[in-house]
Parts: structure tokens; C-alpha cells; sequence
């Protein structure tokens, strides 16, 4: 019953092969075996064909690929050379001369070690196939996306009760990330950002030695690493009474964020999603402090399809996981981000993350 997914994941990349007229896919991102096998171990390779999917790991993964990497078209090869290995099924009769594979995940040298030898073979950098396939999440990854999900709001619950004047934000991270674990999570999916007064303007201002003041704004960035699965959410606090500017900046992100959210549906291009959240910010006149895409898709990877952003070619479609996070950083002052992980639906979205939001007056 539990290989059924993976059987249609693989067929969905065998529709994308088919457009690309591939006649194998060699698979080197471990992310992309796992998607399509269920394997969750560090090191394996995998050949996929019109008809079959060739799995290969060493003897170090023996007992693990045979618990975990099951299906009927799945074949487990254990082998000490897995380069020789995938040359005999790729010059075996019944694949032709177009092979795929994955230039961001394959080193020169191992991409030199797999050409050698091959005589007619054509290898064409096919990165996108399996990538684009798990853009659109099945139900299965849905729930896991919700179980990080439910880590991570509880995760920001626990923050709201650790932020406060005088500590230092690496010591809240710490705090935060330890209940992540405590909640069954692997881990924080990404160095838990912390970054308080000037350094909140600091897009990736990950939590540092600094200590909180009262009257700064404190933006919290994290996501939980669960069964696989990420997830990514932010919320921008006050340490006090918020002044007028603060509360100005942060009404437009807000607001920037609800357009761009209402932006969501099948169909609809990423692009426009960006520029619903841009038009906003920059009609507010904070254009210039927005330097970043709006969002990306979220999912095996923390970044993954889609891209949200001015030059995004991507379209949204039903099923698809994307944050939306728009933000103002103003250098030497400080910024605001506020982040929300939204599911395409059938006729239009669900929001997924739940942190209380709103500039609450923390103390
Ligand atoms: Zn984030
Ligand atoms: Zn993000």
C-alpha cells in the first residue's frame, strides 16, 4: 500500500522524460531518490527507464534499502562499483542513446567517470524532470509538510515566551531549536534566524551573540526538518510599544503580503503572485528595501520549485506548497518580514502555517 505513491511519482517523471525524449534518467539528488523510492539514506544512485526503476546503493545500506525502497518496478542492486554497474544497465539492449542526468548534482569528475567509455551516448543536463514533478505535492507529503508545520507554530508559540529585553539571541534559537527536537523533529531545517534592532534589516541575520533591547523590532525566521519534510515561516515582533515608523513598515508588509497571498490560485503565474506583493511595497515607497522574490515552493528542500519572484517563469497549479514572504529592510534601522506557507487549492488557497501574527508588544 505505501509504495502506490511512488510508483505514481515515478510516472509523472516518466511523462517529463518522455516530452524531454529521454531514454534513461540517471538520478543523483539523494532528494530525488527519496522522492521517488522512499530511501533515506545518504548515498545511492538511481537509473530510471520507461519501464523500470534501478536503485543502487552499497552494502552499507543493505538492510535499510530493503525495508524502505519497495515497488514493483523497483530493482535493488548492493554493489561496490556503482559506476560500473549503471554503465551495464545504461549500455544494456533495451535503453536507447538519450541519457538524462542531473548537472547540479553531479561533480565534473563523476560526470567524466559516467561518460567514459560510452561511445554513442548523448548525456544532456536534465535537472529539471524529477524537480519540477515534486513542485506538485501528493497527499502523503502533504501530511508530513503539515506534521513540520505543527513543530514550527508551536516552535514560534515558545518564542513569543522567550524573546524578551536582555537576552541574547543565540541562547532563544537554542531554546527554540531544542523543542524542536523534543517534538520529534530531525532538526530546525535551517539555522534558526534570529535578528533583533539594526540587524533585523539583515535578510539572513541568523541568530548571533547580540542581546534584545526593549524598542527593537526582533525578526524570527525557522522551519522544522520532519520526516523529510520542511518547513519555513517568519514573524517580525516589537519589544515594547512600536513607534510610528515601525507600525507604518510594518502595516505595508503586512498588507503587501495579504495582496500577494489573495494572489493564489490555479493558473495563476508566479510572477503576478511577486508582483501583487512588490506593487504594494513600492507604492508605499519601500521599493527599494524589497530585494528579494516573494517566495519559493517548500517541500524535500527548504527552496524548491516554484520561484516566486519578478523572472519567474513558473505557473501555480493545484497542489502546489509556496511561501509568501515579503519584507522591508532599511540598512542601520532595521526590517520586517512576515512569512506564511499557503497550499494551491482547486479554486484558490489554504493558508498551512498558524504563528499568532500581528507587531504584539512583547515585554
Ligand atoms: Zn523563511
Ligand atoms: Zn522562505
Amino acid at each position: 500500500m505505501s509504495f502506490k505513491p511512488k510508483e505514481r511519482r515515478a510516472a509523472k517523471a516518466r511523462v517529463a522524460m518522455a516530452k524531454a525524449k529521454l531514454d534513461a534518467l540517471l538520478v543523483t539528488d539523494i532528494k530525488n531518490i527519496r522522492y521517488l523510492t522512499g530511501f533515506t539514506g545518504s548515498s545511492a544512485y538511481l537509473v530510471l527507464t520507461p519501464s523500470r526503476v534501478y536503485f543502487l546503493t552499497d552494502s552499507r545500506y543493505a538492510a535499510q534499502s530493503g525495508a524502505e525502497v519497495k515497488g514493483a518496478d523497483i530493482e535493488v542492486r548492493i554493489c561496490a562499483k556503482a559506476v560500473e554497474e549503471i554503465h551495464g544497465i545504461l549500455t544494456g539492449p533495451r535503453v536507447g542513446d538519450r541519457i538524462g542526468f542531473e548537472p547540479d548534482n553531479l561533480t565534473y569528475e563523476a560526470y567524466l567517470r559516467f561518460k567514459k567509455g560510452f561511445g554513442n551516448k548523448r548525456f544532456i543536463p536534465s535537472g529539471g524532470i524529477i524537480k519540477t514533478a515534486r513542485a506538485v505535492k501528493d497527499a502523503i507529503e502533504l501530511t508530513a509538510i503539515k506534521d513540520s508545520v505543527g513543530a514550527l507554530d508551536a516552535g514560534f508559540e515558545a518564542a513569543r515566551g522567550l524573546i524578551a529585553p536582555g537576552r541574547k539571541e543565540s541562547d532563544v534559537a537554542f531554546e527554540i531549536e531544542v523543542g524542536f527536537k523534543k517534538a520529534g523533529a530531525d532538526g530546525p531545517a535551517f539555522d534558526t534566524i534570529i535578528a533583533s534592532g539594526p540587524r533585523s534589516a539583515l535578510p539572513h541575520g541568523k541568530a548571533g551573540q547580540r542581546k534584545m533591547r526593549k524598542g527593537e523590532l526582533v525578526v524570527v525566521d525557522m522551519g522544522v526538518l520532519l520526516n523529510g519534510y520542511n518547513s519555513d515561516e517568519t514573524r517580525t515582533y516589537c519589544l515594547g510599544r512600536p513607534t510610528r515608523r515601525q507600525r507604518n513598515i510594518y502595516d505595508t508588509v503586512a498588507a503587501a503580503q495579504e495582496a500577494a497571498i489573495k494572489a493564489i490560485r490555479p493558473g495563476a503565474t508566479a510572477k503576478d503572485v511577486d508582483a501583487a506583493a512588490r506593487a504594494y511595497i513600492t507604492d508605499a515607497g519601500y521599493g527599494e528595501y524589497f530585494g528579494h522574490g516573494t517566495g519559493h515552493g517548500v517541500g524535500l528542500d527548504v527552496h524548491e520549485r516554484p520561484v516566486l519572484s519578478p523572472h519567474s517563469k513558473d505557473i501555480l497549479t493545484q497542489g502546489m506548497v509556496v511561501t509568501v514572504e515579503p519584507g522591508i529592510y532599511i540598512p542601520g534601522w532595521g526590517g520586517v518580514r512576515i512569512e506564511d506557507m499557503v497550499l494551491v487549492t482547486a479554486d484558490g488557497f489554504e493558508a498551512l502555517t498558524n504563528a499568532a501574527k500581528g507587531l504584539e508588544d512583547l515585554r
